[in-house]
């Protein structure tokens, strides 16, 4: 796997503590399990993020302040955030195992809902805020042209896009924020799944995005 396409440092900080949504700590968690390099870098964001809590002065803890502080900490940990990162790809289904254990199945053997031309999705349904989902889109179509009102993480299971940002291909992550307007467009030789998770919906632009958003409901 060549990954080229990886999370920028305000993503693996958000991820390292706690901060993000569930579907996008499992997302970020997934990539990790491809991607070496962002392992190496989700550490040191641990590091730093050990090293903001240590500069807590000891004098502003009460009695009680720390057991109380632990279990906000605690409770802050996403269930799929920690484990995830030291797990490997799962050779079987050839996704990242994390993924793998909530989906249950093969991706071909999930029951897909075909959403627009070409276009068929598979929502997580992991509690929000912001929408958790597979998308599979036919060869060479292009999903409308869209701006975001937040965070937007797509991890590539299989196949390849290209849009605005480049060439995506399997295990690349696009990590975009509400600077990008951008139509994604599959390649001609295959379908593409792409695993993506928000923390907001998304906003389209053009005419044909707004006609299509309460049909895709992206
Ligand atoms: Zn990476
Ligand atoms: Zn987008």
């Amino acid at each position: 796997m060549n990954i080229r396409h990886h999370f920028d440092d305000a993503t693996l900080l958000a991820y390292s503590s706690g901060s993000l949504p569930r579907g996008m700590s499992l997302l970020v968690g997934s990539h990790l399990c491809w991607c070496e390099e962002c392992r190496g870098r989700a550490r040191q964001a641990d590091c730093v993020g050990g090293e903001l809590l240590e500069e807590i002065e000891p004098a502003e803890l009460e009695v009680g302040t720390l057991e109380t502080l632990m279990a906000r900490l605690d409770d802050a940990e996403p269930e799929v955030s920690k484990q995830v990162a030291v797990a490997d790809a799962n050779p079987d289904s050839g996704l990242p195992a994390p993924l793998a254990s909530i989906l249950g199945k093969p991706l071909d053997a999930l029951e897909w809902r075909r959403i627009g031309y070409g276009v068929q999705q598979y929502d997580l349904k992991l509690e929000g805020p912001g929408a958790t989902r597979l998308l599979r889109i036919a060869p060479g179509v292009s999903v409308p042209h869209h701006s975001h009102k937040g965070n937007e993480l797509t991890l590539i299971l299989r196949g390849s896009y290209s849009d605005e940002l480049g060439r995506f291909c399997v295990g690349d992550v696009a990590d975009v924020d509400t600077e990008v307007n951008h139509q994604p467009i599959v390649d001609t030789d295959q379908e593409c799944i792409c695993f993506i998770a928000t923390d907001a919906p998304l906003r389209f632009t053009g005419l044909m995005g707004r006609l299509a958003q309460p049909f895709i409901g992206l």
